[in-house]
């Protein structure tokens, strides 16, 4: 049967922790619900080789292993999943209607739980060389650089993350920042600061990305002296922030100036029926419990939603 006319109670956008966390409950409630994922089921945590902040894991636990169960969870429950992205949503009176290029699902409730995407640094060589030695997560390239040069670009907790991850791999790792301070955690910044391997490089920005077939060296400029350099490394990964993922719901839904949607106490956004869970919503503290605990109040009042 075609998919393009499938009817469920609940569509769920975006496979990360909020989407995976709202299908266990929808599910577990019988709606049926369908989680629409572009990429990879687990969404951004996938990146974290050790979450160590989320309850129940006292030696931390992968964020692929985390995901994993949380996915298997949730279609133990019955929850289906389709690998697809999401380009618009209609709504028509109660019925809202989400589109994919595979095809149109007819749903009594939405949540949107598309979290966020990495910001690009939009130097020359950026575009030319992505999948040649331009990365956005360690976890998924790491292993091709392995005894080799790398830089990660950026100075927050992601970056500091994917250079501890490269430790794995690569046998030297620049970390490129462009202020004097790092924002990670101070735990990240002291296990990155003890690894004889990490060499920081303050008050310093990428200019550009050079290479033949891949990446062989980047250009760099210290803000301060203005002083450049060319770095011979053979991977870049960049990790300088993110954005919300809503450019197909401008002009459905009230969004905030970062992008992110707004929603109220119930999590539901100005249209009734649609609910929004995750680093996607406006205010969120961006953690993988906080969206987890945001997918199942999405879950419950969608729940409700539908039976009113
Ligand atoms: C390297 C790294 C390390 C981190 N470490 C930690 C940590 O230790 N502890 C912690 O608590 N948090 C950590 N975080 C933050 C954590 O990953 C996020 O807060 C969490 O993943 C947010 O979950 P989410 O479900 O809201 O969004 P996401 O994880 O971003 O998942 C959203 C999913 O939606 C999909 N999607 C988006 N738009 C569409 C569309 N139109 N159609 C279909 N699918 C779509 C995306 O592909 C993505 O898979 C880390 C993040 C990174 C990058």
């Amino acid at each position: 049967m075609s998919k393009s006319l499938k009817k469920y109670d609940v569509v769920i956008i975006g496979g990360g922790p909020a989407g995976l966390s709202a299908g266990i409950y929808t599910s577990r409630a019988r709606l049926s619900s369908l989680l629409i994922e572009k990429g990879a089921v687990g969404g951004q945590i996938i990146n974290a080789e050790k979450v160590e902040n989320f309850p129940g894991f006292a030696d931390g636990i992968s964020g692929i292993d985390l995901t994993t169960a949380m996915h298997r969870q949730a279609t133990n429950f019955g929850l289906e999943t389709l690998s697809d992205e999401v380009t618009g949503i209609e709504v028509k009176g109660k019925e809202k209607v989400v589109k994919t290029p595979q095809g149109h699902f007819i749903t009594k409730a939405i949540i949107i739980a598309g979290g966020s995407e990495r910001q690009k640094l939009g130097v020359p060589g950026e575009k030319e060389y992505t999948g040649k030695g331009v990365s956005y997560c360690a976890t998924c390239d790491g292993a091709f650089f392995r005894d080799k040069s790398v830089a990660v670009v950026g100075g927050g907790n992601s970056a500091v993350t994917e250079a501890l991850e490269l430790t794995r791999f690569a046998s030297k790792i620049f970390l490129i920042h462009r202020r004097h301070e790092l924002r990670a955690t101070k735990i990240l910044q002291e296990k990155l600061l003890a690894d004889a391997r990490i060499e920081v490089l303050w008050d310093t920005v990428v200019e550009e990305i050079l290479g033949d077939t891949f990446v062989n060296q980047i250009g760099v400029k210290n803000v301060k002296t203005d002083k450049k350099a060319l770095l011979d490394v053979a991977g870049v990964f960049v990790s300088v922030g993110s954005q919300p993922a809503t450019g197909y719901l401008k002009g459905l839904l009230d969004l905030d100036a970062a992008g992110a949607v707004i929603a109220g106490d119930k999590l539901e956004t100005g249209v009734p029926g649609i609910f929004a869970a995750g680093d996607i919503r406006s205010g969120s503290i961006r953690q993988v419990i906080a969206a987890a605990g945001d997918g199942a109040i999405a879950a419950v009042n969608a729940g409700k939603y539908i039976a009113e």
